[in-house]
């Protein structure tokens, strides 16, 4: 039988079994790893995670194609090309292991609300650490902009500044008006794009009006409920209609939180980074040292309040350094 290979995307990894699609053409074939794969260029073995490029070989009937490969003779996945970023998320027991849950992410969309519920801002700060440590590019989703633009404007005005003069895109939806939706779906053309954010923000309505044919609520893409001791790598990647491809990532705790040394979180705060080396001393923790030039960028405004203190909760939670 001729045996047709190449390169594909894993687009579901049930975690004996994967599905893969040589995108952008969406036609998910099944797939399995045979023994450990090495991740090409490193020493580590690494399951397969979804976003991954991986090489493929499968034995297929002569005349027949990718698309009739079937669950009884999967295609034998042989490689995994190198990743260009990756999120790792830890075990929540003692065992300290980790998984890598997606890869190869073109826009993590961290969707957060203002108000109802609430915004945790030291908990948005540490998740765009995380996507800053790893690599992923970002946007900010302030979704609900309906219930509170009229009411806390000045809010909403704050949170732009804070966050834009960091470096961080903000975009503004509303499920509720449909405003910011058009753009929303237009930033996902063409896109692996992670979307992610605390329970009640409204992901899943997002999800469903970029594209009414992924209900998350009906249990058509969310796999919340699966997400027992042995599922922490159950991700999977949907087709967005107009172009585009979402990983629904089950609340920010999905993110885990990678380990930092006290003396690198300061690198990835974007605004911090980028005035560090006006400081005096090398490397500068920016709290207690004479002539440090993120300290005086607080003063005049430059670095805001609010995520300087993020920064020191980071640094005094961490335990290894105290501020004074
Ligand atoms: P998820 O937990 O993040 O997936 O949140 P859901 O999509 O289930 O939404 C939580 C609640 O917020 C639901 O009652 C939604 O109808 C509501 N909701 C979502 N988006 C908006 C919005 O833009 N405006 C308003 N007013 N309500 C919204
Ligand atoms: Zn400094």
């Amino acid at each position: 039988m001729p045996i047709l290979s190449g390169e594909a995307t894993v687009v579901k990894n049930a975690g004996s079994h994967f599905l893969l699609s040589p995108l952008p053409q969406w036609t998910p074939f099944p797939a399995l790893l045979k023994g450990k794969v090495r991740l090409k260029g490193s020493t580590l073995t690494n399951p397969v995670s979804v976003g991954d490029h991986v090489l493929f070989s499968v034995e297929v009937e002569e005349g027949m194609g990718l698309g009739d490969v079937d669950v009884l003779s999967p295609a034998v996945i042989s490689e995994i090309l190198p990743r260009k970023n990756y999120i790792i998320r830890k075990s929540t027991n003692l065992s300290r292991q980790s998984h890598v849950i997606a890869s190869n992410i073109d826009m993590a969309y961290i969707i957060v609300s203002l108000f109802f519920p609430q915004i945790k801002l030291p908990f948005l700060d540490r998740i765009l650490v995380t996507c800053e440590v790893y690599g992923v590019p970002v946007t900010i989703v302030l979704n609900k902009v309906d219930l509170y633009r009229e009411e806390a404007g000045e809010y909403l005005e704050d949170f732009h500044r804070i966050y834009e003069s960091a470096g961080y895109r903000v975009m503004e939806t509303s499920v509720l008006t449909g405003e910011g939706i058009a753009a929303l779906r237009e930033d996902c053309r063409d896109r692996v794009c992670l979307l992610s954010g605390e329970s009640g923000v409204g992901k899943s309505s997002i999800i469903k009006a970029i594209d009414p044919s992924l209900d998350p609520k009906v249990g058509e893409i969310s796999i919340s409920h699966l997400q027992g001791r042995h599922t922490t790598s159950l991700y999977e990647m949907y087709p967005i209609a107009t172009g585009g491809y979402i990983i629904d990532s089950p609340g920010l705790r999905g993110f885990g939180l990678v380990d930092l040394d006290p003396s690198e979180i300061a690198l990835y705060f974007p605004e911090m980074f980028r005035l560090s080396p006006k400081c005096r001393f090398s490397p500068c923790t920016h709290t207690h040292e004479p002539g440090c030039a993120v300290k005086e960028a607080l003063e005049s405004g430059e670095v805001s309040p609010e995520r300087y203190s993020s920064y020191l909760g980071m640094l005094e939670k961490d335990g290894k350094f105290r501020v004074k």
